[in-house]
């Protein structure tokens, strides 16, 4: 007989099923519980429900395994017999919590429901054992809320103006205030609500155990975790798990607590132990925000009025240190904890690899590496490429905001949850981020943030919440997304219904400008000027030295670390001796993309530019370009200066010729006074030079075809500029002239004669001897598929996937905004094609024209320029294409560094793998 598949793994007593390897089964919740189990921490017993189970859920219209309720009720009775309770029973009733649990963790995206089990009966029984009769009905009242919200989609506000009417009818504002008494009438009308829907809340704990195991896998497709995937790249056929475990109560008197905690600090990385606790309460009061918690450690307490669980539980913090030591140990990686204290005994409930900012993440990386704990590779592959990008954010002008306090602009002081600075107007919900976002930057300030406000908080510059602590909804998600966040102000008041806030004794209404310093929690009115970061101060600015500059040290290490790794080149994009100077100190190898028509957009140069494009004749023509020459000549001579003995490809005039002649009147004439033509004239050639679809018209090599004397000049001003740097520099330029917009050999071969004429006599006439190169854009399908033959003609490849992507999509780069963020979302495409390669398509010509280019030349060296080259996916791909460089935005060159580095060790990951 054919072996059943195994679909629940059990943890409990010492012992588990489950490993911490076993992440894509159990979700990463269930395997961490099953490994903490098995070096011996205190978890209490519970099973995790395979993610196979939520995809033959979704699979089979939402019905379970047949055989999955026969193992339930085993496993029910294996949590029963560890934990000396029984399930559905009187006297010492075992409560269940039943939660969601993906192999990433997607935080407060999915459904949870705690104290499952509770009925009428099981009620007594809990009262009976712990003479409690106020937590008893307090946890049925929860349970039935949020079972009734999350299992029967009874909307929360209803459960909430209950309790509401009942605390006003008592005169009373806090929960804490209610007695058995309220509770239990509470309660009663929770029922009739329930049943004036028509509905019947469920009283049997086997019938609550199905629908709360249902509504787990339900809540890996509601629409805030769809949106959650959609902005973290998480695959959809994942699936969640779904764990079922005993119930620990950290709400059973002053002898029981319940918190979270960090081993490190998840804000700036710093090795310190740090975390949040409330006496006499559960886990979700802590995390959803609803009430400010307590510091862990005495030495992180901000006032004496705070008690720290170091002090009030000595015992239990002692424990819960050796825990944290032992688990970071095991883990060899910053965990974030959950914990509960029932009676002064100490259970921990989860254990996770913490969400970190960008800057943690280096710091940590590195740190571990110098604890001996993880190998340089392994901290490499901590450290998400796009995290970089938080360490160049900038940060406020230091003085600017002394003088800004000075003035009494600052209103409060919150928790500094996410660091960065961000200034913008202040909007009060998530719905009115998105739309106001469009117009300029916003800061989402809410009294807590929920899983539904996620769409808000992504469009976001900044986040300000009135409640919460570091481990809230906002904390998590905003250090997720890198964006700078402040939580637990609680000087601020705010009406969502005035949309306005009071803080400080000031009123401050939606649309006024706030600034946040999430590295300092400080919220400030009013605009501040933003600073460069650190990074930015040492490598683009040069006003710190790196000695000077702990941060900057962290991030030159890990780069350090990242290029000993990956094979691929990393180049950048730049027009400018500036962008050239400052992609180099980013790391860039040389240059792989110099655009030459952004050289004019000065205004001093445009006009020579427009002289050019106006021009009827070649006479007319050379005359214009005998004004650009010594202007490019200059630019040539610094850019190859910045990069000594390294490639600097640039590209001949590929100019958007709508993009540079006037349109407007007083442009038009200034043009015609200076040109000494009349402004009628300029119109008229105006007119003539208009096309019906520019991105396909008289642009790239059809211009050097059609007008050859404007490419003639650009390979003279490189060539002389080169010729000349060669002669005062011990490094040789190394110049690649790069043909764009090439579909056609003969294209190539015509413009590579005329260059390499005029090249062979610059050298001879310069007495010099250089290398160099020619080659082309790979960026419209017919080169792709052509390439053998182009390869002939081209010393090197260069793809273009802005416009291949543009072409072979038959798709508009200007236009695509109106619809391709439809596409996205009903997931035509993955991602925007334009910002992560279309690999099935447009990676599919590149595949081709690498391997019909190299047919032909076997060491043709080939890159890419596309703005694609700096981001993460693509280059992984360019890696597994086999590529020689990547070249993108100077600001871009770390990310670039670091994908190449991933792409290498997921290489070796799979070849283990394979093995
Ligand atoms: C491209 O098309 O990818 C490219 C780099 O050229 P441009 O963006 O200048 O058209
Ligand atoms: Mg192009």
């Amino acid at each position: 007989m054919a072996k059943r598949r195994k679909y629940i793994y059990f943890f409990g007593d010492g012992k588990a099923e489950g490993r911490a390897e076993m992440k894509n089964l159990l979700g990463g919740k269930g395997a961490n519980l099953a490994e903490m189990t098995n070096v011996g921490i205190p978890v209490p017993a519970g099973f995790t429900i395979t993610s196979e189970v939520c995809n033959y859920y979704f699979q089979n219209n939402r019905k379970l395994p047949p055989n999955l309720q026969e193992d339930v009720v085993k496993n029910i009775h294996r949590i029963e017999r560890v934990m000396g309770a029984r399930f559905g029973y009187e006297t010492n009733p075992l409560l269940v919590s039943v939660r969601s649990g993906a192999r990433v963790s997607m935080p407060g995206m999915m459904d949870t429901i705690l104290n499952l089990g509770l009925n009428l009966k099981t009620l007594k029984g809990m009262i009976e054992r712990t003479d409690n009769a106020r937590f008893g009905r307090d946890s049925f009242r929860r349970f039935m809320q949020m079972y009734g919200n999350v299992v029967m989609g009874i909307p929360g506000e209803e459960f909430e103006e209950i309790l509401e009417s009942v605390k006003k009818q008592k005169g009373v504002e806090k929960d804490l205030e209610l007695d058995p008494h309220d509770w239990e009438k509470v309660i009663e009308l929770y029922l009739k609500m329930i049943e004036g829907k028509g509905k019947k809340f469920p009283l049997d704990p086997w019938e609550q155990l199905w629908g709360g195991i249902k509504s787990v896998f339900d809540s890996w497709n509601t629409a805030r975790a769809i949106t959650y995937r959609r902005l973290n790249n998480i695959p959809e056929d994942w699936g969640t798990a779904c764990n079922v475990q005993a119930m620990v109560f950290g709400n059973m008197g002053p002898d029981s607590a319940t918190g979270v905690c960090f081993t490190r600090d998840p804000a700036n990385g710093e090795k310190v132990f740090f975390g949040e606790w409330l006496p006499n309460a559960q886990g979700e009061d802590v995390v959803a925000g609803i009430r400010t918690p307590l510091p862990i450690t005495k030495a992180s307490k901000k006032s004496l009025a705070e008690v720290s669980l170091e002090e009030y539980m000595p015992n239990c913090y002692k424990q819960l240190v050796n825990i944290y030591k032992l688990l970071e140990r095991h883990f060899k990686d910053l965990q974030d904890l959950e914990f509960t204290v029932q009676n002064g005994r100490l259970w921990i409930l989860q254990t996770r690899s913490g969400k970190r900012t960008g800057m943690a993440a280096v710091r940590i990386a590195v740190d571990m590496v110098r604890e001996r704990l993880i190998s340089k590779e392994e901290a490499v592959r901590r450290v998400e490429p796009e995290a970089l990008i938080q360490l160049l954010a900038p940060i406020f002008d230091l003085e600017e905001k002394k003088r800004a306090i000075g003035r009494g602009r600052l209103l409060a002081k919150g928790l500094n949850a996410g660091p960065g600075a961000a200034s913008g107007r202040i909007v009060f919900s998530a719905d009115e981020a998105a739309k106001e976002a469009k117009k300029g930057p916003v800061v989402l300030v809410r009294i807590e943030t929920s899983p539904e406000d996620i769409h808000g908080m992504a469009v976001a510059v900044g986040i300000l919440t009135a409640r919460g602590g570091m481990t809230s909804h906002a904390a998590l998600v905003a250090r997720g997304m890198g964006k700078p966040c402040i939580v637990g102000c609680s000087a601020l008041e705010i009406d969502y219904q005035k949309k306005k806030m009071m803080v400080g004794g000031k009123t401050l209404k939606q649309g006024d400008c706030i600034s946040i310093d999430g590295a300092t929690g400080e919220v400030l009115q009013g605009e501040l000027k933003t600073y460069p970061s650190e990074v930015v101060q040492v490598l683009v600015e040069g006003k710190l030295k790196p000695s000077e500059a702990p941060i900057y040290r962290y991030f030159d290490t890990i780069l350090n670390w990242a290029d000993e790794i990956r094979r691929l080149g990393v180049r950048c994009n730049a027009d400018t001796p500036r962008d050239t100077g400052i992609g180099k100190k980013f790391g860039a190898e040389g240059i792989g993309l110099c655009r030459t028509e952004h050289m004019f957009f000065e205004p001093d140069r445009i006009e020579a530019m427009r002289q050019m494009i106006l021009a009827e004749t070649s006479e007319d023509r050379w005359k214009a370009l005998e004004k650009i020459l010594p202007m490019q000549k200059g630019d040539f001579i610094e850019i190859f200066r910045e990069m000594p003995g390294m490639p600097v490809t640039i590209r001949l005039l590929d100019p958007p010729l709508h993009e540079f002649v006037p349109h407007e009147d007083r442009e038009i004439k200034a043009l015609a006074r200076k040109m000494k033509v009349k402004p009628a004239w300029i119109k008229a050639r105006v007119n003539q030079l208009k096309e019906f679809n520019p991105m396909l018209g008289h642009r790239g090599c059809r211009l050097g075809i059609t007008y050859p004397e404007i490419y003639d000049l650009q390979v003279r001003a490189i060539m002389e500029a080169a010729c000349e740097v060669a002669k005062r520099s011990a490094h040789k330029p190394v110049p690649e002239i790069m043909i764009p917009l090439v579909g056609h050999k003969q294209e190539l071969d015509l413009l590579r004669k005329r260059s390499e004429k005029i090249i062979k006599e610059i050298l001879k006439q310069k007495g010099v001897k250089l290398d160099y190169k020619i080659g082309t854009m790979i960026e419209i399908p017919r080169a792709a598929v052509r390439a053998d033959q182009i390869a002939e003609a081209a010393d090197f490849f260069s793809f273009g996937t802005n416009d291949l992507t543009q072409t072979a999509l038959g798709m508009s780069r200007d236009d695509s905004g109106a619809f391709l963020p439809e596409y996205v979302r009903l997931r035509i495409y993955q991602r925007d094609p334009f910002e992560a390669i279309d690999q099935e398509g447009v990676g599919q010509l590149m595949e081709i024209a690498v391997q019909k280019g190299r047919a032909t030349r076997s060491k043709l060296k080939i890159g890419i320029c596309g703005e694609h080259g700096g981001e993460p996916s693509s280059v992984e791909f360019c890696h597994r294409i086999h590529l020689d460089y990547v070249s993108c935005s100077p600001y871009r060159v770390p990310v670039a560094r670091m994908a190449a580095a991933h792409a290498v060790l997921k290489e070796r990951q799979n070849l283990e793998m394979a093995e």
